[in-house]
């Protein structure tokens, strides 16, 4: 466990969820599969969940490391109100240990060294609001360890019409699992890879629990979840393993849910690999549809593996560059050429948005002008 100074007082901390008292002050946090043993003054692997005089705290609660506008495309969600922006934001730390992170800047840092804001779940929604975003998403480093602060939010959010995605390496526990999900509206889960060896040596985590989140989604609620797939030269590039991952997605999950191969670009531990050629992302989206996938995407290159093709007649849907979308063809989720309803949540969502009083405007605008967002 790490040690941590411990930033305030305990009453301006806030509780976390999904923990227990072992004695002798020692916590048991079971949000995640770690299910890390705390002793007081410590926090756990992912560096922002803190035991303080043998109580469990969540020191990412409304302090984000990080806030931006995105394009949705960009988390990526290709079937989830294309073409709209999403207001974006992660705090410090992180349960995974990924030797290639390509955000180790925020997810390695422990709450105190990441320089962070206060903002409350409100006025995250009221930001969202005011930068014209119908969705909020919950992405950078791994949204679960601050999920009591992401489930606010969300329940705040739906009350102004605003959508929540998580973004997420899905290693939650079935504990934490529905409390967190249950209020989200979509979500993009890597699935860093197919083999436990990759998950054990190079994430430091394990591959079923992740498994098992996909499962959960796609049995037990109505997120709409798209999956993500980084392959990275000579650790999970081969063919067959990309075989296998399709197999099991359609078998399980079904041919309608979309996948991402995303290229990787040497980053934090990971500087010794080459940038991931297109043509591996080429052949492994070949092997994904050849296998029955429906919806299979290249990303972090410029490719025609970016945009939505109806599987029935092929019309162009989607014509993205990058995160960019250059044509919407879908009428009322369907092809317009051959009428097939295409998965997806299409409608923009700014209909339904709830709009800010001039006032609230004006508050907003005075207490975070100054984040440039
Ligand atoms: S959420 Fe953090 S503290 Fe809790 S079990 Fe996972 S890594 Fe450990």
């Amino acid at each position: 466990m790490q040690d941590l100074k411990i930033l305030g007082e305990t009453s301006d901390l806030h509780e976390a969820r999904w923990w227990e008292p072992e004695g002798n002050k020692k916590v048991h946090c079971y949000l995640c599969p770690r299910h890390c043993h705390i002793g007081e003054g410590q926090a756990g692997f992912c560096f922002i969940r803190a035991n303080q005089g043998g109580k469990l705290y969540s020191l990412g609660y409304a302090h984000p490391a990080a806030l931006q506008i995105d394009p949705i495309e960009k988390k990526p969600l290709n079937h989830f109100l294309p073409g709209t922006r999403v207001f974006s934001m992660g705090t410090a730390g992180c349960n995974m240990g990924c030797f290639f992170c390509q955000n180790w800047g925020i997810s390695k840092s422990r709450a105190d060294q990441a320089r962070s804001a206060y903002v409350p779940p409100e006025d995250v929604v009221k930001l969202a609001i005011r930068n014209g975003c119908p969705s909020i998403a919950f992405t950078y480093n791994e949204p679960t360890i601050w999920g009591e602060y992401a489930i606010d939010i969300a329940q705040a959010a739906k009350e102004y019409g605003i959508k929540t995605v998580m973004v997420s390496n899905g290693y939650i526990t079935r504990e934490a699992f529905h409390d967190i999900y249950d209020h989200i509206d979509a979500a993009n889960i890597d699935l860093k890879a197919f083999t436990e060896g990759f998950y054990g040596k190079i994430t430091l985590t394990h591959l079923q629990p992740v498994l098992d989140t996909l499962v959960w989604l796609k049995n037990e609620t109505d997120v709409w979840f798209e999956i993500t797939n980084l392959i990275i030269p000579t650790l999970n590039d081969a063919l067959s393993e990309t075989r296998a991952l399709a197999e099991w997605v359609l078998k399980n999950l079904g041919p309608d849910v979309p996948v991402h191969f995303t290229a990787f670009h040497p980053d934090f531990k990971l500087r010794d690999k080459p940038r991931t050629p297109p043509e591996t992302l080429h052949a492994a989206r070949a092997a994904a549809m050849e296998a029955g996938l429906h919806y299979v995407y290249e990303g972090n290159i410029y490719s025609g593996g970016a945009h939505t093709s109806c599987p029935a007649c092929k019309k162009m849907l989607i014509r993205r560059s990058w995160h960019d979308v250059q044509e919407n063809n879908l009428k009322n989720g369907c092809c317009p050429n051959c009428g097939l309803a295409i998965p997806g949540r299409w409608a923009d969502g700014s209909a339904a948005a709830r709009g800010l009083s001039r006032a609230a405007e004006t508050a907003i605008e005075e207490r975070y002008g100054d984040l440039n967002l």
